[in-house]
C-alpha cells in the first residue's frame, strides 16, 4: 500500500502554502490588535473537511480556536497526532509580508518557514492518509498561540491523547529528538533608603544586586563545566533585565533583576531554584545586611524523546527511504510545543521542512521539502498507525 502513496506536486504545495501565507495570523498576544488565528483556523478546517476528515474548531481564547481534525482509523491501530501552530510573530520590517513570492524552490512570506510550511505538510499528509486508509486514528491539531504562551497545545494535551505525536516545526527534514527548556527567575534585593550623605544609615540594594550578578556569572561557568547533554550541551544562565534606584542622592532600597536560565534534560524547576537559592543563602551568611527574594515564575521544561521509541524508528525508516539517506538526529536550542506533548506522556518528535528566517524580516520555505515532508509524514502515519 505504501508504494501507492503520492507525493504532493509543486503546484499542490504552492496553492496551499500561498493560501496559508496570505492569511494574516499574527499572534495578538505578541502584537496587540493583530489578526489572530480565527481566519486561518476556518480555512484549515474547511480544507481538512473537504479532504474528508472529521473536523471541529475548539475555542481556546475569544476568536482564537484550535482546529482538531481526525482521520478515523478502521480500528485497532495506534493513534498519532500531527501538530502545527497557526500563529506567527509580527511582520515589522517585511515589505509585503502576506504576499507570497515564489523564486525557484523558495516561497517567501511571513510565517512561510515558521511554520506554515509545516502546517501545509501536515494537511497534505492527512489528506494522503485519508485517501490510503489507516487502522489507527491520525489527529491533526492546528494550534493557536505557540509563539506566546502555547495555550493551543496546552488545550490539546488537556483534552486529547494519542500514542505518539510529531510536531512539524521547521527542521530541514532532520529529526529533532531534544530541545532546551527555560526558566524565568526574578531576584529582588532589599536595602535601606537613606540620604546619600549618611552612609551609616543606608543599605545599597543595587550594589547587593552586584553580588547576585557575580553569582550568576559564577553559576554560568559552573554549568558550562558540567557533563554536557549528548544532543544539547550544557545549560546556561544570564541576566536579562534590571531595575533599581529612584534618584542620585539616595541609597536605593530595592533592586530587581530578571534572569533567564536555559535548561537541559535532567534539570528541574526545583533543582534550578535550589542552585540559585544556595548562592543567595551564602551571600547572606557572609553579610547579614544582605537580603534577597527569589522567585521562579515561569517554567518551560526541556524536551527529550527516547531514541528507542517506535515513533522515532518509524519516522527514521520513512525518511531514509524517501530522502535517500539517513535523516540527521539532533538537539535544538529553542523551546517548542514538543515539551508539552512529551510531558503529557505522548512520545513526540519534531520533524518538518526547511527554509530560513524564523522571526526575521525575510522568511522563506522550501517548496520541495514541504512536498517531501508531507510524503514522509504520510508514510510514517500509515506505518505507525498500522501497529
Ligand atoms: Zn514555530
Amino acid at each position: 500500500m505504501a508504494d501507492k502513496l503520492h507525493r504532493p506536486s509543486r503546484e499542490e504545495v504552492l496553492d496551499l502554502l500561498s493560501e496559508l501565507v496570505r492569511i494574516d495570523s499574527v499572534n495578538p498576544s505578541l502584537v496587540p490588535g493583530a489578526a489572530g488565528e480565527g481566519q486561518i483556523a476556518r480555512f484549515v478546517a474547511r480544507w481538512l473537511e473537504e479532504a474528508g476528515l472529521e473536523v471541529r474548531l475548539e475555542a481556546v481564547a475569544p476568536g482564537r480556536p484550535n482546529v482538531v481534525g481526525r482521520v478515523p482509523g478502521s480500528g485497532g491501530g495506534p493513534s498519532l497526532i500531527l501538530n502545527a501552530h497557526t500563529d506567527t510573530v509580527g511582520a515589522v520590517g517585511a515589505k509585503r509580508p502576506f504576499e507570497p513570492i515564489v523564486e525557484g524552490d523558495r516561497l517567501y512570506g511571513r510565517g512561510s518557514y515558521d511554520m506554515k510550511a509545516g502546517l501545509a505538510s501536515v494537511m497534505l499528509a492527512a489528506r494522503g492518509v485519508m485517501r490510503a486508509g489507516s487502522s489507527g486514528d491520525v489527529i491533526v491539531t492546528a494550534v493557536m498561540d505557540e509563539e506566546y504562551a502555547s495555550l493551543g497545545t496546552q488545550a490539546v494535551v488537556d483534552s486529547i491523547t494519542a500514542d505518539a505525536a510529531i510536531v512539524t516545526e521547521p527542521t530541514g527534514l532532520r529529526i529533532c529528538a531534544a530541545h532546551k527548556g527555560f526558566a524565568w527567575l526574578s531576584v529582588e534585593t532589599h536595602g535601606r533608603a537613606a540620604h546619600g550623605s549618611k552612609p551609616e544609615l543606608g543599605v545599597d540594594a543595587i550594589s547587593h544586586m552586584g553580588r547576585v550578578l557575580g553569582q550568576v556569572e559564577e553559576l554560568g561557568r559552573e554549568l558550562s563545566g558540567r557533563e554536557p547533554h549528548r544532543l544539547l550541551g550544557a545549560g546556561s544562565i544570564h541576566a536579562s533585565l534590571i531595575q533599581g534606584g529612584t534618584e542620585l542622592s539616595s541609597y536605593p532600597d530595592r533592586c530587581v533583576c530578571q534572569i533567564e536560565r536555559r535548561t537541559v534534560p535532567g534539570e528541574t524547576a526545583a533543582s534550578v531554584e535550589a542552585e540559585m537559592r544556595v548562592r543567595l543563602d551564602s551571600l547572606r551568611e557572609r553579610d547579614p545586611t544582605f537580603a534577597a527574594k527569589l522567585d521562579l515564575y515561569l517554567w518551560r521544561g526541556p524536551f527529550e524523546v527516547d531514541p528507542k521509541e517506535t515513533i522515532v524508528s518509524v519516522l527514521r525508516d520513512a525518511a531514509v527511504e524517501l530522502i535517500g539517506h539517513p535523516a540527521v538526529v539532533y538537539g535544538d536550542t529553542p523551546w517548542m510545543d514538543a515539551a508539552l506533548l512529551q510531558s503529557a506522556g505522548i512520545p513526540t518528535v519534531v520533524f518538518g521542512p526547511g527554509g530560513a528566517g524564523a522571526h526575521a524580516a525575510v522568511e522563506y520555505a522550501s517548496i520541495r521539502e514541504v512536498a517531501l515532508c508531507a510524503e514522509i509524514l504520510t508514510r510514517t502515519a500509515m506505518n505507525f498507525c498500522a501497529g
